[in-house]
């Protein structure tokens, strides 16, 4: 009676499984810890992979570990944890910016308003000036001091720096249109009447 060859049986399980089965969505013990394609066979009862076969291993799964399980959930809480607040901040961060933005958008009108009455203010004014004038033409001297003075007011304004200078904002932002295109609405969602978004589970 010849040798029996068990080294041969390993290999020609481990061929014929790998020839006839297919990789596992949930591969055995060894394959997993190896990162290895973990082939069973389709249709053979005993389930062995073809890895574990040819090396002689027992094939087994284990369950996931308590302690696996527990690490996930705690992982799974603080990423939940973790962008509930990014997006709090996010809200805080446009609910201001809106503010400005509406703010900004008040003042702007708030200064047409004023431009337009100043406008009619220096018609009426106008208007009065050369009434006077034609009533009561200047005098040489009157002419003369009016001069004198027009020239201290513009020694004036040349020495005068403005303070807060109005060229260094973009010419776009002083168009009402550049600030009523501005849409951080995001349909409503971050309306601080609703309340609906104070219903995280992540309030501080
Ligand atoms: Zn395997
Ligand atoms: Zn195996």
């Amino acid at each position: 009676m010849p040798k029996r060859d068990k080294y041969a049986d390993n290999k020609r399980l481990a061929d014929r499984i790998e020839r006839t089965g297919r990789p596992v969505d949930a591969p055995c013990d060894y394959c997993r810890h190896r990162s290895k394609l973990c082939i069973m066979s389709t249709n053979a009862r005993s389930k062995k992979c073809s890895t574990c076969a040819r090396r002689g291993h027992k094939c087994g799964h284990q369950f996931t570990t308590d302690q696996e399980w527990d690490n996930l959930g705690r992982d799974e809480v603080k990423a939940a944890c973790d962008l509930a607040e990014a997006q709090h901040s996010f809200i805080q961060y446009a609910q201001s910016i809106q503010e400005v933005i509406a703010r900004i958008v008040r003042l702007q009108k708030h200064q047409q308003f004023l431009r337009e009455r100043g406008g009619r203010m220096l018609e009426h004014d106008i208007a009065v000036l050369e009434r006077l004038e034609e009533e009561d033409p200047l005098s040489t001297e009157d002419v003369r001091e009016l001069e004198r003075l027009a020239d201290e007011h513009d020694a004036a304004q040349i020495a005068a720096l403005p303070g807060n200078n109005p060229a260094l904002i973009p010419m776009t932002m002083n168009s009402p249109s550049f600030w009523a295109g501005f849409d951080l609405n995001m349909g409503g969602a971050i309306d601080p009447s609703s309340g609906s978004l104070s219903t995280s589970s992540h309030s501080r």
